[in-house]
């Protein structure tokens, strides 16, 4: 059965912590997450729990309808801590649903765009060979 946009919200926290993707606040009473469209809607962006991420309210109305990895870019310059870690994990993740579901042919190249983007700077999914961290 399909999640409503609230349950997968839920989900999306439990999956990745509760954080703020773009600027790592926690969230809590004073900041509550907000949907966040990894490749955006209006590019095509599926509303799955694998396009979609916690984002507390500042940081989703900031980033408008910027494409992920130049935000994350940003959030770098303007002294925020985004986590990249977890950028990634969804873009590959977001990959492998549309090769399973097909379909999202605008959201296809955009995201083949991104990721390359991605493995430009060196981030890799966590747990990946060749991730330059020690165990
Ligand atoms: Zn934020």
């Amino acid at each position: 059965m399909a999640l409503d946009r609230a349950a997968r919200l839920r989900a999306a926290v439990e999956r990745d912590g509760p954080t703020c993707i773009w600027c790592g606040c926690a969230f809590g009473a004073q900041v509550g997450p907000t949907t966040e469209h990894v490749v955006p809607r209006v590019k095509g962006g599926p509303s799955w729990l694998e396009n979609e991420v916690a984002a507390c309210r500042r940081c989703n109305s900031a980033r408008g309808h910027v494409a992920p990895v130049e935000w994350l870019e940003e959030c770098e310059r303007r002294g925020w801590h985004p986590d990249g870690q977890r950028l990634a994990r969804l873009l590959d993740a977001l990959s492998r649903a549309i090769a399973e579901r097909g379909g999202q042919r605008r959201a296809r190249p955009y995201l083949d765009a991104q990721r390359r983007r991605l493995r430009r700077r060196g981030e890799a999914p966590a747990g990946e060979v060749g991730s330059g961290r020690p165990a």
